[in-house]
C-alpha cells in the first residue's frame, strides 16, 4: 500500500526567524513518521528550509508553484530546474488561490505539471469546486475537467502525480468537507485516474480544506483519502504533528 502524504502549504506566511522556529519544532517532535511529510515554504525561503531539513529523512521540501516555461524572459517566474537545485521533491500546482488570483487556467496547470515531472519533481495537482459550483451540482464536472487537462497532456506519466481535492469553500474557512463528501469526490477522481492508467491505485489523492488536528483522523480513514494538504494548521507545529500522527 502507498504511504500517505501530509504536506504543509505555508502560503505567503513566515520569515527567517519564524521558519527556523517552525522547522526546528517539527524536527524535534516528528520522530519516524509512518507517512511521507513535506513542507512548502514561499520560494525565497526554499534555500533556508533546505538547509534546516538537511540530514532529516522525516520531512521533505516542497514548493508552492512552478513556472510553465523552461527558462528565459519570464520575470518573477521560478523554473522547475531552479526548484530542483534547492532539493525540492514536491510542488503544489494549480492551487485555487492561483487559479483565482493569477488567472491560471487548466491548460497552464497542465503545462506546469509537465515541467515539474520533466525535472523529477512530484506535482501536487489541486482541483476543487467553488461553493456556487457545488450548489449548482457541478462538483464532479469541475474536478473532472480540471484533472482531465492534466491527464491529457501528461497521460504517459500520470501515475507519477499526486492529486489534492480542495473544495474552494473549505479552504481557510474552517468549514471542512465531511468525510463522506470528500470520499465521494475522491472516488470520482480515482475512477478518472483508473481510466487513464493501470497504476491509479498508487496515485495519492490528498484532501485539503480546513483539515486540522481534530478532524484529520476521520478524513484520513476514508478509503480514497491518501493524505492531506494542510494550510493554516501547518503553521503550528503541534497541530501539524498531530495530523502527521493521524496519518500513521
Ligand atoms: C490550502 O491552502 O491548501 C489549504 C488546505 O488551506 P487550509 O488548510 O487553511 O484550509
Amino acid at each position: 500500500m502507498t504511504k500517505k502524504l501530509i504536506a504543509g502549504n505555508w502560503k505567503m506566511n513566515g520569515g527567517l526567524d519564524a521558519n527556523q522556529a517552525l522547522v526546528l519544532e517539527l524536527l524535534a517532535g516528528i520522530g519516524q513518521p509512518a507517512c511521507d511529510v513535506a513542507v512548502c515554504p514561499p520560494a525565497p525561503y526554499l534555500g533556508q528550509v533546505q538547509l534546516l531539513l538537511a540530514g532529516s529523512k522525516a520531512v521533505e521540501l516542497g514548493a508552492q508553484d512552478v513556472s510553465r516555461h523552461e527558462s528565459g524572459a519570464y520575470t518573477g517566474d521560478v523554473s522547475a530546474a531552479m526548484l530542483k537545485d534547492f532539493g525540492v521533491r514536491y510542488c503544489i500546482v494549480g492551487h485555487s488561490e492561483r487559479r483565482q488570483h493569477q488567472a491560471e487556467s487548466d491548460v497552464h496547470v497542465a503545462l506546469k505539471v509537465q515541467r515539474a515531472l520533466a525535472a523529477g519533481i512530484t506535482p501536487i495537482v489541486c482541483v476543487g469546486e467553488t461553493l456556487r459550483e457545488r450548489e449548482e451540482g457541478m462538483t464532479e464536472f469541475i474536478v473532472k475537467r480540471q484533472l482531465s487537462a492534466v491527464v491529457h497532456l501528461n497521460g504517459h506519466c500520470i501515475s507519477e502525480i499526486v492529486v489534492a481535492y480542495e473544495p474552494v469553500w473549505a479552504i481557510g474557512t474552517g468549514q471542512t468537507a465531511t468525510p463522506s463528501q470528500a470520499q465521494q469526490v475522491h472516488a470520482v477522481l480515482r475512477a478518472q485516474l483508473k481510466a487513464a492508467t493501470e497504476h491509479a491505485e498508487r496515485v495519492r489523492i490528498l484532501y485539503g480544506g480546513s483539515m486540522n488536528a481534530a478532524n484529520a483522523a476521520e478524513l484520513l480513514a476514508q478509503p480514497d483519502i491518501d493524505g492531506g494538504l494542510i494550510g493554516g494548521a501547518s503553521l503550528k507545529a503541534p497541530d501539524f504533528l498531530k495530523i502527521v500522527a493521524a496519518a500513521g
